[in-house]
């Protein structure tokens, strides 16, 4: 596959709407800031995916014992480029260590097509 390129990226911090992705294909991608916090491709939650079998995006289960509390909507409080490759994300949960690289996100990609 071609390297991937964004053409434009949109970042909707203060809505807490998400991040658009237009691709230089065309291709749209619209992430949410919830699939991107639980699909964060630091060394950190890679491991803890893998142990506790969870794949990329998908919600942290939550123990059954534990009454659910409210918690804070994720949001990014900085998303700063990396170089031309990649968008570092620090989160209102205060972790930081994420760095999303534009394979990764294109590769990751939650429209209808691509995930056949
Ligand atoms: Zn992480
Ligand atoms: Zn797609």
């Amino acid at each position: 596959m071609p390297a991937a390129n964004p053409k434009s990226v949109k970042v909707h911090v203060t809505t807490g709407a998400g991040m658009d992705i237009e691709w230089d294909d065309a291709h749209q991608t619209h992430y949410s800031f919830q699939w991107l916090r639980d699909a964060c491709p630091c060394a950190t939650c890679n491991e803890e995916r893998e142990q506790s079998g969870r794949r990329a995006g998908e919600p942290v289960k939550q123990a059954a014992s534990l009454l659910p509390m409210y918690k804070e909507p994720v949001k990014p409080n900085e998303v700063k480029p990396v170089g031309r490759y990649a968008l570092s994300f620090s989160w209102n949960d205060g972790h930081t260590s994420g760095i999303y690289s534009w394979d990764y996100l294109r590769a990751m990609c939650q429209c209808e097509e691509c995930r056949k």
